[in-house]
């Protein structure tokens, strides 16, 4: 096992710049997920972390060496794609065991590795079987079995799940943790996807336009985003973004929305904003779960106000509603008894103790 380093690493392909100076330290043991919308860069830096890509600038450290011109055979990784590519002719234990027979391990080396990962996976009964026989969870597991027998020092996960229904997708995306609790594999995961990332990293790292946006535990990002991207990629519904101000109103700190609505900000977000020059253009963020239905006797920094719902979505155990907060659309999230129907007026309430106030121009988090 390993850690790996990324050091001002760079691609081009003629004129695109795909990944535009890139650092980041991987710990020997983490689970690391590289997230970002398509074309952000994430396939390329992995691509180039196994040795499939060359490097245009910079370096890559695996396990302290430079790899920069190191096949990818000797560099010690196992890639898992999402097209699995599993050898229709050869059974599961002998997909398996394909890279370390062409490698002369010994048999009972090979038995005892094969038969160690199919337990793991929760595929021995399946051993015989030709992957015809197999459905697109199993065929999965036997890819990521073929992984595990080598004893990697990295596992390089590239989108694996994308091919795979939603309820499988879910259900491998424990497998996969489990699996990674249980041998520490160092792990870089590509996925486009920002529930798997929140799910399975230790840390994400966010990508766009072929930069690194943030890196930072799933709660970090969440709740501490450092951009409008990233506080807009992670988290669905998305965070709201609503144009607002700061005013003093006799020795207090509103934030205005528009003439007509302006809400009075708690001591501790007074205390943190209270500095920001009145004039700048913000932006008010707010997550749909901040903004619910009002209730009486509500805790300070819960302000209520009215509005008209465009279209609600009834989801079970809470209810989404959409509607327009001064010409700009807003998620929120209220109880399924809150009485919210398309196109009636319902009081509602943001809670202000978790908002974000965001630099309109910029995008920064302020
Ligand atoms: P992601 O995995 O985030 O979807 P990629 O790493 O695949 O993004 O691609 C990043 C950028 O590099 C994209 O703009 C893509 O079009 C470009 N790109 C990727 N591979 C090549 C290539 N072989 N030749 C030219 N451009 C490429």
């Amino acid at each position: 096992m390993a850690d790996v380093t990324l050091r001002k690493v760079v691609k081009r392909y003629d004129d695109v710049e795909a990944v535009r100076g890139i650092d980041l330290d991987i710990a020997d043991h983490e689970f690391v997920v590289l997230v970002g919308p398509s074309g952000c860069g994430k396939s390329t830096t992995l691509r180039m972390i196994a040795g499939l890509e060359d490097i245009s600038d910079g370096d890559i450290m695996i396990g302290g060496d430079v790899v920069n011109d190191v096949p990818p055979k000797d560099r010690d990784i196992a890639m898992v794609f999402q097209n699995y590519a599993l050898y229709p002719h050869m059974t599961v234990a002998e997909n398996m065991s394909f890279g370390l027979r062409l490698k002369h391990y010994p048999k009972a080396e090979i038995k005892s590795r094969v038969t160690e990962a199919a337990r793991m996976l929760d595929i021995t009964d399946l051993i015989d079987r030709k992957p015809k026989q197999l459905s697109g969870g199993q065929r999965q597991r036997v890819a990521m079995g073929r992984a595990i027998v080598r004893n990697p020092k990295v596992f390089l996960f590239d989108e694996p799940l994308s091919n795979l229904d939603a309820k499988l997708r879910v259900q491998m995306r424990i497998e996969i943790k489990k699996v990674h609790q249980k041998v520490r594999t160092t792990t870089v995961y590509v996925t486009h996807d920002q529930v798997e990332a929140m799910t399975l990293a230790d840390r994400v790292v966010v990508m766009n336009h072929g930069r690194i946006e943030q890196i930072g535990t799933p709660n970090e990002l969440y709740h501490k985003p450092a951009t409008r991207f990233v506080a807009s990629f992670i988290g669905s519904p998305a965070m709201n973004f609503v144009p607002c101000r700061l005013e003093d109103v006799a020795g207090k700190l509103n934030v205005r929305l528009t003439d007509r609505l302006a809400f009075p900000l708690p001591p501790a977000r007074a205390a943190r904003y209270g500095s920001l020059p009145r004039t700048d253009k913000l932006l008010l963020g707010i997550r749909p779960e901040h903004v619910m239905e009002a209730r009486p006797h509500a805790e300070p920094g819960i302000e209520p106000f009215d509005a008209v719902l465009d279209v609600t979505e009834p989801m079970g155990m809470e209810t989404l509603v959409y509607f327009t907060l001064e010409g700009s659309q807003v998620c929120g999230r209220v109880n399924p008894n809150a009485g919210a129907q398309d196109g009636s007026p319902l009081r509602l309430a943001v809670d202000l103790n978790n908002m974000h106030l965001l630099n309109e121009v910029t995008g920064a988090v302020l």
